[in-house]
Order: C-alpha cells, then sequence, then structure tokens
C-alpha cells in the first residue's frame, strides 16, 4: 500500500526529524544556537499544553464561580426553585390547617361552641373522572319513566288555555238515541241516551278520571278531566272499568251502559260535558 507508506514516512520525518532553533546576531551575522530538537518534542509540549488547559478548565468550572457561567446550571437552578416553592406551598397550607386545628381546640376548651369541626387535610382539587358522570342503568331507566309519564300526563292546570271548546274532536260517548235532551230550566244538565244492554260507554276525550264510584241516586259515576277545564261525567253504568288517578285515551272503554241509580228509568247513560264550571249542551259539538 503506497498511501500507508507515504503516510509512515511524513509521520516518522516529522517525528524524528532533527531540528534546530537558533538566533543570528543582525550585526555581526554571529549564530548562536539555542535549541536543538525533534519532532515528537513539539508534540509531546502541544499534548502537555492540552492536558494542563483541561485540567485547569475542570476544576475552574467545577469548584469556582464559573460554574454559573454554564448553561444548563440555569435550567437546573429554575426547577430547584419550582420544587422549593411547591414545597413551601404545601408547608404554608399545613401550617395554616394546623393553625385552625389549634385554634379550635382552644376554643373547645374554653367551653366555645364549634360548628364546623372539618379540617379539610389533603387537596381540596379532586379529579373528576368524566366517565362517572354518565347516568347508571338505574338511572336511565328512571328518567325514562319520567320522560315517558310527562308525555301521557294530562296538563290540566299548564293547560295553555288557548283553544275553543270548537276545536276539540269529541268522541261519541255511546251509541244510541237521545231521549231526553240538555235543558238548564229543568236542571236537566246533560243528555240521556238510550243505548243497547252492554254498550260500551268511552271517554269523549283524553283525560284523567277525577272519580270513579257509586252513588244512590247516579248509580256507577265516572268524571273525567280534560285540558282547558273541560270534564265529562257519564252515569247510570253498571260496570266501571276505570278508577280514579287512572288516565284515558278518547274512545277508552271506561264502563258499560246500565240502568243503575234511582233516577234511571231503563238502561241509558246521561252525559254531560262542562267547561270552567258552566254546563254545555253536549249536542252542540257531538253528533247522535
Ligand atoms: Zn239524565
Amino acid at each position: 500500500m503506497p498511501i500507508i507508506k507515504s503516510i509512515r514516512k511524513i509521520l516518522q520525518r516529522l517525528l524524528f526529524q532533527n531540528y534546530k532553533l537558533s538566533l543570528i546576531d543582525k550585526d555581526s551575522l554571529k549564530e548562536k544556537q539555542v535549541s536543538d530538537f525533534y519532532g515528537y518534542h513539539i508534540l509531546s509540549i502541544i499534548a502537555y499544553l492540552f492536558l494542563t488547559a483541561l485540567i485547569v478548565s475542570f476544576f475552574l468550572f467545577g469548584f469556582t464561580f464559573f460554574k454559573e457561567l454554564l448553561p444548563d446550571r440555569g435550567v437546573i437552578k429554575n426547577n430547584k426553585i419550582i420544587e422549593l416553592m411547591i414545597k413551601v406551598d404545601s408547608l404554608e397550607r399545613d401550617l395554616i390547617l394546623k393553625r385552625e386545628y389549634i385554634n379550635m381546640i382552644h376554643r373547645i376548651v374554653r367551653g366555645e361552641v364549634v360548628e364546623n369541626t372539618n379540617v379539610v387535610d389533603s387537596d381540596s382539587t379532586v379529579l373528576v373522572n368524566r366517565n362517572d358522570l354518565k347516568p347508571s342503568k338505574h338511572d336511565s331507566i328512571l328518567r325514562q319513566e319520567v320522560i315517558d309519564a310527562d308525555l301521557y300526563n294530562i296538563p290540566v292546570y299548564k293547560a295553555q288555555m288557548t283553544n275553543s271548546i270548537e276545536d276539540f274532536v269529541f268522541f261519541k260517548p255511546v251509541e244510541g238515541v237521545i231521549i231526553d235532551d240538555f235543558n238548564i230550566n229543568n236542571k236537566h244538565y246533560g243528555l240521556d241516551i238510550a243505548a243497547a244492554q252492554n254498550s260500551s260507554v268511552k271517554s269523549c276525550l283524553d283525560g284523567i278520571v277525577l272519580f270513579s264510584d257509586w252513588s244512590s241516586s247516579k248509580g256507577n259515576v265516572v268524571i273525567i278531566q280534560h285540558i282547558d277545564n273541560i270534564v265529562s261525567t257519564y252515569m247510570h253504568n253498571s260496570i266501571l272499568f276505570k278508577e280514579s288517578g287512572d288516565l284515558v285515551k278518547a274512545g277508552e272503554v271506561i264502563g258499560v251502559v246500565g240502568n243503575s241509580g234511582e233516577q234511571s228509568t231503563g238502561p241509558h247513560l246521561h252525559f254531560e260535558l262542562w267547561q270552567n264550571g258552566s254546563p254545555i249542551n253536549p249536542s252542540d259539538y257531538i253528533d247522535f
């Protein structure tokens, strides 16, 4: 390998060549020898200087104020300051709590009434897991029940009193023939409708059963509350299917036509319609 050979040759010449350092007097041109040395002498002097510089700087930056000039020292110092600040903060909080606690003990010893003995001894910051905020299965079922109940709730009291009674479509309460008309003068506040035995009696509108019971004069009676302060009454039934508080739909069967009650002389339904406390002639709104 010629390259390696030539490098070795150059190195050999540099390291082992004899050099001579001399001074020549300008006037007399007399030569004065100062030093006589080889190439490797220079190399060892450079190595020595380098080592010395290394050791000096190590001690300089390691143990004197020069170490503050190193860039990384600043970051380490900041972290330490933050750490200390946190420590001081928690110590301060601890101190306040302890002071409160001692204060409370003092007050108890003096016989004073202490209302609150809860000394918060932990960080008030609570990490809330958002997933925990989902309603449980039990809760979801309850929520659905409430929503469903609300759907069928007859808004008797929160009714928007905007509908006129003409806007309602009434279900015929029974199939039959009117045998006695509505007559305020005779205090007959409804219609008497004769119907076949066992005909079903139906609610004229959606509503909630206010009353469902027997009375000696009117027999089995059902009274239903509807929206817009409308009330319907069904008398002389042979059987009642609904109880007070039951929700009913328009057209839903609530009883069976009968002849119950002292005022009844044959199977018929006495049907009344009231709004805002006044009787209404059902014939005006229902075709029989
Ligand atoms: Zn009647």
